[in-house]
């Protein structure tokens, strides 16, 4: 019913954004009104690697208005193997260029903001500043301890991601109310782990992550807020995983 009405060809004339997203649309949760609002969001992604490949097309698909993609890399041959946004041809060209260029291609409406740069304590709140929420898809902790600091520290919405070998696990953080990332992890700053990464762990929990900040965007359905999924590829399992505000947090303060 809502369907033959929001694709009615008077409608459609009037607004082509109802026949591209009416599927979605459609959807009680989300609606007209749910899809003007994703158009008016703005998301900062940063990474535009495995999760970040899979997070930028969902997000493109579905109509986010506005996204900044940052990244200092460029791609890499050995890339290609799971970061599913960028081609052969884009070998040697910096990858928030790359992603812009695949996402364009699919959705030529909205605005794409590429930065080939690497967030830092000094620049991120001029990153974070002008979008409504972050997902952080970076290949690194320190990345991920700084747009946490930052988001706490402004109230915005993060959707964190990490993969390593045939595992992965995502959460929000969404502070005041939740606890935050450093809550977890405070003594693994310093940790650097790179080793190999079976490709569609990072397309699983990639697409988790999109689902999250389309949720935030929307407010709609429960938010990983101080719940933790973990999922393991060889097993073939989830698991959630509780968790609640540290006391001790330096960043959130408990
Ligand atoms: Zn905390």
């Amino acid at each position: 019913m809502l369907l033959e009405k929001v694709c009615s060809s008077e409608l459609k004339d009037r607004n082509p954004e109802l026949l591209r997203y009416q599927r979605q649309i459609i959807l009680n949760e989300i609606g007209i009104e749910g899809q003007i609002r994703l158009r008016k969001s703005k998301v900062l992604l940063v990474g535009a690697g495995g999760l970040g490949s899979i997070v930028a097309y969902y997000l493109a698909c579905s109509g986010i208005g506005y996204l900044g993609i940052v990244d200092p890399d460029i791609v890499e041959e050995s890339n290609l193997q799971r970061q599913i946004i960028h081609t052969e041809e884009n070998i040697g060209m910096p990858k928030a260029i790359s992603a812009m260029i695949g996402l364009k291609k699919i959705n030529s409406k909205i605005n794409i903001l590429p930065y080939p740069d690497e967030i830092k304590k000094e620049n991120v709140f001029q990153y974070i500043e002008d979008y409504d929420l972050v997902v952080a898809c970076p290949d690194n902790f320190n990345s991920r301890f700084i747009l946490n600091d930052s988001c706490v520290k402004t109230g915005k919405p993060l959707v964190v991601g990490a993969v390593n070998e045939f595992e992965g696990h995502v959460f929000d953080v969404i502070s005041p109310e939740g606890p935050c990332y450093n809550c977890l992890f405070e003594e693994a700053r310093d940790e650097k782990l790179t080793r190999g990464i079976f490709a569609p762990v990072a397309g699983v929990i990639g697409a988790i992550q999109a689902a999250e900040a389309l949720k935030i965007l929307l407010n709609i359905g429960n938010f990983l807020k101080g719940r933790m999924i973990v999922y393991d590829a060889l097993k073939e399992s989830f698991r959630e995983v509780k968790f609640l505000k540290n006391p001790a947090c330096n960043v959130c303060k408990g």
